[in-house]
């Protein structure tokens, strides 16, 4: 039998821990990534308990729509552990002891100063179309099954369920076994900080409605994400299709593209101060420091970034004698302050987070962006939701302020 390429492919995680929520499925998320970078097409990831009769389902179903069935979990030596006999119902196959697996496993029993127990037995099965794959972490060995189904090449793989068996497997066993799509993945992401999700979505209209080129939105800490991909039989190919849709997106979101793929909004910030010859300083309610943190963990040198203080309430300013000289209050003396005090070009001050009128309605923070020209005072509104994550938004909104200020 030929094996030609895995063009479709589908994920069964086994176990009921996965379904009470004691287990979270890192499993399918890493074999779905592991596959995706192969060129396959995943169609579906699903989770099933210890039970036999819903893996039988489950395998068949994916088997219908897919070329290849991946599973995890359900290949220790007890009776809840049950892949085996899944896999061995659905091509029709009885498992026998192999006797090399057997010998292997007395073995490795022997190496740890036991002798093996009589249930351990179970994990020496193999049905006849099963290839082995070797578990050098733990005592399980995976199977790669292959058969047809009317005249249709299909395989499933079954997997051990701890990930530090099952990914060194994947590496070095599954991959050796399996052929892929000679399809090449082109992407680029483009990094927006001041609008939502939504918004962005709405100003990309049609354009996310494609597959081929397609393009997605991602809502996270730093901003939205728009990520553009294409795929074609050559890098050239898949670039043809990627570069168009990306000047378009790019078209699209202007301005408010504050980076791409790789890039932190921090050093960004930082690497344009740098291309005018100009310093930062900050003074820091609003954030809780978060802003000094981002800014340092960028330019942990002090090259560009030289400082700054931050006071997480409003008594604490008033304290702020500690630093003798320091800013009463996070106002507009203290940019001209934090500017001196670190001989700094330019300042951003963030004041702190504050409810418009009511405690549950928006909240707002002041945040002054000092260069050596002006100093403008901008407000950053926000919806009232966790500190934490209102924290996060100032900061990315704050920097996002300078580097338009600097454009
Ligand atoms: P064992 O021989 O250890 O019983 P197994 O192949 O039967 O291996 P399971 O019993 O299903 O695998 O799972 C063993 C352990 O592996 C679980 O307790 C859990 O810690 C981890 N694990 C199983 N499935 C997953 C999953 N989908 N994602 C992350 N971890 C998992
Ligand atoms: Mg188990």
């Amino acid at each position: 039998m030929t094996h030609p390429p895995i063009k479709r492919a589908e994920i069964l995680t086994v176990g009921t821990e996965l379904l009470l929520g004691e287990t979270i499925d890192t499993n399918g998320a890493w074999l779905a990534a592991w596959l995706a970078e192969h060129g396959v097409d995943v169609l579906r990831s699903v989770r099933v308990g210890d039970n036999l009769t819903r893996m039988v389902e489950a395998i068949e179903v994916g088997l219908e729509r897919s070329d290849l069935v991946v599973t995890t979990g359900g290949l220790g030596p007890t009776d809840d552990d049950m892949t085996r006999e899944a896999i061995a119902a659905v091509v029709g196959e009885t498992p026998e002891v192999d006797p090399a697996l057997e010998g292997a496993l007395v073995a490795w029993f022997e190496a740890t100063g036991r002798t093996m127990p009589e249930q351990n037995r179970k994990q020496a099965w193999r049905v006849p179309s099963a290839t082995i794959l070797a578990n050098p972490n733990g005592t399980a060995p995976g199977w790669l099954v292959r058969f047809e189904r009317g005249g249709v090449p299909k395989a499933v793989a079954a997997l051990p369920g701890p990930p530090r068996e099952l990914k060194p497997m994947v590496h070095d066993e599954l991959a050796a076994h399996l052929t892929f799509p000679t399809s090449h993945l082109w992407k680029r992401t483009f990094k927006v900080g001041q609008l939502g999700e939504s918004t962005v979505a709405e100003m990309l209209g049609d354009l996310t409605q494609q597959a081929n080129p397609s393009v997605a939105t991602y809502a996270k800490a730093d901003g939205v994400h728009v990520r553009v991909a294409a795929k074609g039989a050559t890098e050239a190919d898949a670039a043809a299709l990627g570069e168009p849709a990306a000047l378009q997106v790019e078209g699209i979101l202007g301005d408010d593209v504050w980076g791409r793929d790789e890039d932190t909004l921090a050093g960004v910030v930082l690497a344009a101060l740098k291309r005018r010859g100009m310093t930062l300083a900050v003074v820091d309610q609003g954030t809780g420091g978060r802003l000094l943190t981002m800014l340092h963990d960028a330019d942990p040198a002090g090259e560009t970034f030289k400082g700054g203080v931050v006071g997480l309430r409003d008594d604490a300013w008033r304290a702020s004698d500690l630093v003798s000289d320091g800013p009463r209050e996070p106002n507009h003396d203290a940019s001209t302050w934090a500017r001196a005090r670190f001989a700094a070009d330019a300042a951003l001050v963030v004041g702190d987070v504050r409810p418009v009128d009511s405690e549950t309605g928006p909240l707002v923070a002041t945040v002054q962006v000092a260069t050596q020209g002006e100093t403008n005072e901008e407000t950053v509104r926000l919806p009232k939701r966790k500190p934490e994550w209102v924290r996060s938004r100032v900061t990315v909104q704050t920097l996002d302020l300078l580097r338009r200020r600097l454009r």
